[in-house]
């Protein structure tokens, strides 16, 4: 087993503060202040500013000349619509992936899956999140078609601090991993179909979930 991915400092207060954002804890509205991040994560000026950057890039904070950093307001009903194109766009690449994978690319495939499972066994959270998005980039570049993997590895880049919230994922890596397991197999058998049908269960799962969980706190900000 390969030694476990360590983020980086910036990666960490990344993960946390959209968390925080994500389970409603930092409120639309809210200010952030550096300093304050930099004594709350033990942290110097740059990892926090390239955290700020990157939350700021997912529209998740806006940062304001004179009005300093907010926690921006995430529409439920956006952020549906981008998941959904995001799983029917991932479901089309896994069809076609299938249909243009080499015998080398489905024992790679056939590996990163094994990698995986051993992340899960081991309760290895950022393990399993790295190699999933393995998994999920390799099948983009498995279309064969650069435009499709573009489009599909910025899709899923943007959109990966809602899908990976740590409340999000806790407990669920073997159920991601199973339905890991429908893709794999349906590729390997060379079903096209069936591909693209079991990325799109995997896909909608998760992006119900999100939204269920923005529109829960959303509807407790106005209560
Ligand atoms: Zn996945």
């Amino acid at each position: 087993m390969k030694a476990a991915p360590t983020p980086t400092i910036s990666a960490r207060i990344f993960e946390a503060l959209a968390d925080e954002i994500i389970a409603g804890k930092l409120v639309p509205g809210q200010r952030l202040e550096e300093r304050e991040l930099a004594s709350r994560f033990a942290a110097s000026r740059t990892p926090i500013r390239e955290a700020l950057l990157r939350l700021q890039e997912r529209g998740m904070i806006e940062i304001m000349p004179r009005r300093g950093i907010i926690v921006a307001k995430i529409s439920p009903e956006r952020l549906a619509t981008l998941l959904e194109a995001q799983c029917e766009f991932e479901a089309l690449c896994a069809r076609r992936a299938c249909e243009s994978m080499s015998a080398m690319e489905r024992k790679e495939l056939e590996h990163i899956h094994e990698q995986s499972a051993q992340y899960v066994r081991a309760g290895n959270h950022y393990g399993f999140l790295e190699t999933n998005k393995q998994f999920h980039d390799f099948i983009a570049r498995s279309t064969h078609n650069d435009v499709l993997t573009t489009m599909l590895v910025e899709m899923r880049e943007r959109l990966a601090p809602f899908r990976q919230a740590q409340s999000l994922v806790e407990n669920r890596l073997e159920l991601a991993q199973s339905e890991h397991e429908a893709v794999v197999n349906a590729i390997l058998e060379g079903n096209a179909d069936a591909a693209f049908h079991a990325m799109r269960e995997h896909g909608a799962r998760l992006s119900t979930h999100v939204v269920r969980i923005i529109r829960g706190h959303n509807e407790t900000d106005v209560a």
